[in-house]
């Protein structure tokens, strides 16, 4: 192969052993992984990977050669095989995590597990709350409040009276961002109106839409124009909170963790032990009653699934 065929590239999705590999030019190529590196147990490739791709005559079919270090990656544990992971998509500079204000109603609950999944895979999160012309101001205030305080940071956004939509563009241009949230919250509008170039069918990369063909197929990346890639992860649910240690979950509420190493017992569960630290910053408002009961919810659930495990 000659060294000017080589270039580099980040996976946008593969199906059947055939990858799209989206080199900095912006041209797209169809390319299967080099003999090689098929062969090693090692060098599995998953979407956002970025890879040497190469030809070995002009006119010949591309072949990725080379499969560069991840920064980050977004993996689904099997449940009760904690280190068997699968990588749903690479290279994540940041969870974008999106609902609507109403239509379909929030609920805390369902953010908080979005959020979790972000952090136990170590990657930065933000919050969009779309549809802000449906709401009331105060009702705003209260939602994006509540994860203000938790330390994220939230965007209020409006397709429909153009409302944050450039702050938000500014969030993910240039950026490798994991698009999530439930179907009908406006993620394609968003994409659509913020990237005109984009194109994406409004209702395109709803997670219900996704459902049917999570096994088969997984994430996909879309091109950003001027740099950028949004994944269409199809969905954060399709990572899961499987193989989170119900142990850990509290480090993964980020007001939570500023509390660690301060309660009275070291493996304190932070819901009816004396002298928790956690509790108390419920009970002084630095940490919020929903989020609480949201973290002792979901690390009940976590030890119910390791019990039967
Ligand atoms: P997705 O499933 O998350 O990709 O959501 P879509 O982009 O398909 O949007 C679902 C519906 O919500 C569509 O009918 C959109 O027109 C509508 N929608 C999207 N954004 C807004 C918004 O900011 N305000 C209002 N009122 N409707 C919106
Ligand atoms: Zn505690």
């Amino acid at each position: 192969m000659t060294a000017d065929a080589a270039q580099r590239g980040v996976v946008l999705e593969g199906t059947g052993g055939v990858w799209r590999v989206h080199t900095s030019d912006g041209t797209v190529h169809s390319a299967s992984l080099r003999g090689r590196l098929k062969q090693d147990q090692h060098a599995k490739l998953a979407v956002g990977d970025n890879v040497t791709i190469g030809q070995d005559d002009p006119g010949d079919a591309w072949a990725i050669t080379e499969i560069h270090p991840r920064r980050s990656r977004l993996a689904r544990r099997a449940p009760g095989k904690r280190h068997a992971e699968r990588i749903v998509v690479s290279n994540v500079d940041q969870v974008v995590v999106v609902f609507a204000f109403v239509k379909p109603e929030p609920h805390a609950g369902m953010i908080d597990r979005f959020l979790v999944i972000a952090e136990a895979n170590g990657v930065a999160a933000r919050l969009v709350l779309n549809k802000c012309d449906l709401a009331t101001e105060s009702d705003q205030m209260a939602l994006s409040a509540l994860y203000e305080r938790a330390g994220y940071h939230v965007h209020r956004t409006s397709v429909r009276a153009r409302v944050g939509l450039e702050e938000l563009h500014d969030a993910l241009a240039g950026r490798v961002s994991a698009l999530s949230g439930p179907s009908g919250v406006g993620k394609s509008s968003l994409l659509n109106s913020m990237f005109p170039g984009v194109e994406l069918r409004v209702g395109d990369i709803s997670e219900s839409v996704n459902k049917g063909r999570h096994t088969t197929v997984g994430a996909k990346l879309i091109p950003l124009p001027g740099g950028g890639f949004v994944a269409d992860t199809p969905g954060l649910r399709e990572v899961g909170l499987w193989g989170i240690d119900s142990n850990a979950v509290d480090a993964c509420f980020p007001e939570i963790r500023a509390c660690l190493g301060e309660c009275r017992f070291q493996d304190c569960a932070h819901d009816r032990e004396p002298g928790c630290a956690v509790r108390a910053a419920v009970a002084e408002g630095r940490v919020s009653a929903e989020r609480h009961a949201s973290y002792v919810k979901l690390r009940a659930e976590l030890a119910e699934s390791e019990h039967r495990y």
